[in-house]
């Protein structure tokens, strides 16, 4: 750890547990030991509002890829695992929920050291999320069965289906809410019956092997789960054609999971993607203006507009538009730009300064291309990634600022006339994660909601999630559903059982 890293944990008073999780040598969890990268390389790995290195981790090999998914398929095949009676399986779940529980506000250190955010957004969104999540899920494998029916053909049967885990899931996470979003994917494995072979993002493996560490603590047993940091590029690539893969499931963008996607199908293995946004808000003329400035602002520039779902193109009708813009930029302007481990922090940094190099080429675009900037959007000179809310008005929908996914905290708006222009607006992007809709017109609402293209609708509100409720995009965005009960039917077999009776 450099002298920066250090003195900003010191300057917030970081606790002990944190400081002696990050100080310690940084392990991969393989079949239940800890172990560097088989080749003995290691990685930087840096904290975001300082730009200071915090540690090192190991970068996987496919050698350590073979090894984690033989532990994980060794404990699938016929593991003590394998063996455990549902509810012992939700006991595990919900021991590993209490742990998580016990260790939340150093998770949530973890995590905002780890990728920037606000440390009081990760434990209230991230951390809480993710107990969440498991504590839902631990609740599902005493419920999974299948039917009994009563065939019409001639003969008599008994017919009955089986529901049974998929096998050994493979699981590639994007920085942007590391935790939470390797929580999505493993909550409902494990309730399902599999064993996991998690990839977390090069940028962000911090919490994942904090998390690990928690497994152990858990009892649950060895190779059932496996990490497996490094490089999506030889980790995650290598996780589409593994013949000991039986489902890959890919959270990132839409470019990476195409890749992802064509490589596992060929492989006949299954794919769950959930991939990457452009989501629209449509701010209707009798909407309450102020309520909704402030959720729309949330929308987009929680997590510093590092969300999937982020509601980054707002179409406003035009007799209310001046006046949503003026209270958009009010709410704008409030929202403190600080280190995440303030916490007040509202605005953290960009996760990497690559990112924020993206965010700001996009901003440039944005003003080169003729949207008029009406708040922020500047640089700030280092230390940290920060880079200031940017909002633009009158964009036009060929410009790459509206059609692109920027993954920073920039918003676009223009007016709409009719609904039928907002709904032709808001479906005019390639992606199809979220949508939103702000207005008190239960008849309008209605209306618009089935035609509009989203895996989410939101009505004034914006990511509202809750485990209970499944989460995935239509079109580009991706296909298979997180979280929900509809999450463990991409996770499960269905077997056709027939039995002659005399
Ligand atoms: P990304 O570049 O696609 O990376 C996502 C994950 O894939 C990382 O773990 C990455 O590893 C890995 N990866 C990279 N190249 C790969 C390859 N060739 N084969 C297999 N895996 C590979 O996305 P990101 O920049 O981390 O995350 C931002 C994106 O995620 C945005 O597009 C966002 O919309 C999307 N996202 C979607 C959702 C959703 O639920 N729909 C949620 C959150 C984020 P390394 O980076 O470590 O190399
Ligand atoms: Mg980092």
């Amino acid at each position: 750890m450099d002298a920066t890293v250090r003195n900003y944990l010191d300057q917030y008073g970081v606790s002990d547990a944190t400081r002696r999780f990050l100080q310690k040598p940084q392990k991969m969890f393989i079949g239940g030991d800890w172990v560097d990268s088989s080749n003995g390389a290691t990685f930087d790995i840096f904290e975001p509002s300082t730009g200071g290195l915090i540690t090192q981790g190991p970068p996987g090999t496919t050698d350590d890829l073979d090894r984690a998914v033989a532990a994980a398929r060794a404990q699938f095949d016929g593991g003590e695992w394998r063996r455990l009676k549902p509810l012992e399986r939700e006991r595990m779940l919900h021991r590993l929920a209490d742990l998580l529980e016990t260790h939340a506000d150093e998770l949530a250190e973890i995590e905002a050291i780890d990728m920037g955010k606000s440390v009081t957004f990760a434990r209230e969104i991230d951390i809480q999320g993710t107990i969440d999540t498991f504590r839902y899920f631990a609740g599902w494998p005493t419920k999974l069965h299948g039917r009994t029916v009563e065939p019409s053909i001639p003969g008599n049967y008994l017919a009955y289906t089986r529901k049974e885990p998929l096998g050994v899931v493979a699981a590639i996470v994007p920085w942007n809410f590391p935790l939470q979003t390797m929580a999505w994917k493993l909550a409902a494995a494990l309730a399902a019956g599999c064993t996991v072979v998690v990839k977390p993002a090069e940028l962000t493996s911090l919490s994942t092997l904090r998390f690990a560490e928690l497994v152990e603590e858990a009892g649950i047993p060895a190779g059932v789960v496996n990490i497996v940091t490094g490089k999506g590029s030889v980790i995650g690539a290598a996780m589409s054609t593994h013949p000991g893969i039986n489902k890959v499931t890919f959270t990132g963008s839409t470019p990476v999971g195409q890749e992802v996607g064509r490589t596992a199908v060929s492989n006949l293995k299954h794919v769950t993607l959930e991939l990457g946004g452009k989501s629209p808000v449509l701010v209707l003329d009798d909407a309450d203006l102020a309520s909704a400035a402030r959720a729309v602002a949330n929308g987009v520039f929680f997590n510093s507009g590092q969300v999937c779902d982020a509601g980054t193109r707002v179409y406003i009708q035009r007799s209310v538009h001046d006046a949503f813009l003026e209270e958009l930029i009010a709410v704008a302007r409030e929202l403190k730009m600080a280190p995440g481990l303030d916490r007040d922090c509202y605005i953290g940094p960009m996760v990497s300064a690559q990112q924020k190099k993206v965010v700001a080429s996009y901003i440039e675009a944005g003003v080169r291309e003729g949207a008029k900037l009406v708040y922020g959007g500047a640089s700030p000179e280092g230390p940290g990634h920060f880079i200031e809310p940017a909002i633009f008005a009158h964009c036009t929908p060929e410009m790459s600022i509206v059609r692109e996914e920027i993954f920073g905290p920039v918003l676009v708006t223009s007016p709409f006339d009719t609904l039928e222009e907002a709904v032709a607006l808001a479906n005019d992007t390639p992606f199809g994660l979220a949508a939103a809709i702000y207005s008190n017109d239960l008849a309008r609402v209605h209306t618009l909601i089935p035609q509009l293209h989203a895996g989410s609708v939101y009505v004034n509100a914006h990511s509202t999630i809750d485990p209970s409720m499944p989460f995935g995009g239509f079109k580009d965005s991706g296909f298979g559903k997180d979280l929900g009960p509809e999450q463990l039917d991409y996770l499960m077999e269905t077997k056709a059982v027939w039995i002659t009776l005399p």
